[in-house]
């Protein structure tokens, strides 16, 4: 049976809120508990600021992972996981004017920030000590509502489908930040291959770039996911690092090469 508190503990889903119908969710019932349960709760009404949307499709990030398995402390208990929500705009609260009802947005980790310190002020909200993440602090989208800032949610363009549009919102966000950061050179070298690099990689393929991707000796799981995206034969650097030259015997036939696999465990 799931506490009275379950919509408490977030900014977004405070307890004089009045549910107004049940909801299924997939709840972190206890910490560390290495799995959700799937629970039958009131669907939260958006405050002033806030927006409740209908969940159409939500991804899974390593993040859900380690909040669910205790790797993140004291995440609020209960809590619904889910950072890569693609959903509906059911209803508004008070002072939203940048979304409206039938609008579909994507909710991401980011779910709160202070607004008053010095990285909030800077633009460089994702440093807030104060921070709240969906998810985490704030329920996330493995529910069939959700409610979220609307100052932290994104307008999705229409190209992009519910199922495809998910990992744009965590991986795609923060591994396009970082693209951008690195600046306009020629070869991008991307260290580790998770979801952000393999999400990224494809826009560097994309623009010309030369991608090399570092990624741990024998981690064939990454090597076919740079192998997905790049097209390209695993040749070997002039970077004196071990090389797989290929995956399970498997000799990549593509014509590319634009990529650059490297086994390191750096
Ligand atoms: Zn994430
Ligand atoms: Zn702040």
């Amino acid at each position: 049976m799931l506490p009275e508190r379950f919509n408490v503990g977030s900014d977004s889903c405070g307890e004089d809120l009045a549910a107004f119908e049940r909801m299924r969710a997939m709840a972190l019932t206890r910490p560390g508990a290495g799995k959700v349960d799937s629970v039958d709760v009131g669907v939260p009404e958006p405050r002033p600021g806030e927006i409740l949307v209908r969940v159409l499709a939500c991804g899974v990030c390593r993040t859900d992972l380690h909040v669910v398995d205790g790797d993140l402390p004291e995440p609020t208990i209960p809590i619904v996981p889910g950072h890569e929500i693609v959903g509906r705009v059911e209803q508004v609260g008070d002072d939203v004017e940048t979304f409206v009802p039938g609008e579909r947005v994507g909710v991401p980790w980011l779910g709160w920030s202070c607004g008053e310190c010095e990285f909030c002020r800077a633009q460089r909200e994702n440093l807030c000590r104060r921070a709240r993440y969906t998810g985490y602090q704030i329920n996330g989208g493995y529910a069939e509502y959700a409610v979220a800032d609307a100052r932290f949610c994104f307008p999705l363009p229409a190209q992009y489908d519910d199922m495809d549009a998910p990992p744009l919102l965590c991986a795609g966000l923060i591994g396009y930040r970082a693209y951008r950061m690195a600046g306009p050179g020629k070869r991008l070298g991307i260290y580790g291959f998770g979801a952000a690099a393999h999400v990224i990689t494809q826009v560097a393929v994309h623009q010309g770039r030369d991608v090399y991707a570092f990624v741990a000796p024998g981690d064939n799981h990454a090597y076919r996911a740079v192998l997905s995206v790049t097209g390209g034969p695993i040749v070997a650097p002039q970077l004196g690092l071990p090389i797989k030259e290929d995956v399970d015997g498997e000799n990549p036939s593509g014509t590319r090469r634009d990529s650059r696999v490297c086994g390191t465990d750096a």
